[in-house]
């Protein structure tokens, strides 16, 4: 009779045990139903997917896991904002001529001679061809024509080529007069 009794009690409390973890097990099925679509609609673009995907998650625990091995790895709005940066990219690209004022960063453009802003001096005018070349080079690129005003290099290389004219100028000064000195020395000695 005992023994009857508490084999009872064990069998409804498996029962019991039985029917809430079978319950916490459809509530969960439930939930990665709904979790999937959810998901899948932050996705998927196409809604005949979403809706393949979230009846696909209605085959329990195995259709959300085979979801998520083919879901697409990337969210809709992602996409959406990769695609806007890359368009972003290609108009700055498109506008190259677009600069900045190395004075004033006023916006200018690449064949300014001056800045509108701080009108400051930004090209020289080829005495060639006339078209704006940077002070900086050498030869207009566009005439091939060598630049008029010379640039800042040139005029150092210039400097420093007139300092060595100087010092082998004054070499040559101080030079001859031992040699002078000798040859009368030799003179000298000839005369004695
Ligand atoms: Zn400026
Ligand atoms: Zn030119």
């Amino acid at each position: 009779m005992d023994t009857l009794a508490i084999f009872e009690i064990k069998n409804s409390a498996l029962n019991t045990g039985v029917s809430v973890a079978l319950l916490i097990l459809g509530v969960l099925w439930l939930a990665l139903i709904f979790w999937t679509f959810a998901d899948a609609r932050r996705r998927i673009d196409d809604p005949l997917l979403v809706v393949c995907a979230t009846l696909c998650s209605f085959f329990p625990f195995v259709g959300t896991i085979v979801y998520l091995i083919v879901r697409p790895p990337e969210f809709l709005d992602d996409v959406r904002l990769r695609e806007l940066e890359m368009s972003a990219a290609e108009a700055r690209l498109a506008s190259l001529d677009y600069q900045l004022c190395p004075h004033c960063d006023y916006e200018i453009q690449a064949d300014y001679l001056r800045c509108p802003s701080c009108m400051r001096k930004l090209k020289e005018r080829c005495y060639s061809c006339s078209k704006p070349i940077d002070p900086a080079w050498r030869i207009c690129p566009f005439c091939e024509a060598e630049t008029s005003a010379p640039t800042a290099s040139a005029t150092t290389r210039r400097r420093r080529r007139q300092t060595t004219d100087q010092a082998t100028v004054a070499a040559e000064v101080a030079t001859p007069e031992p040699e002078e000195a000798t040859a009368s020395g030799k003179s000298r000695r000839r005369r004695d």
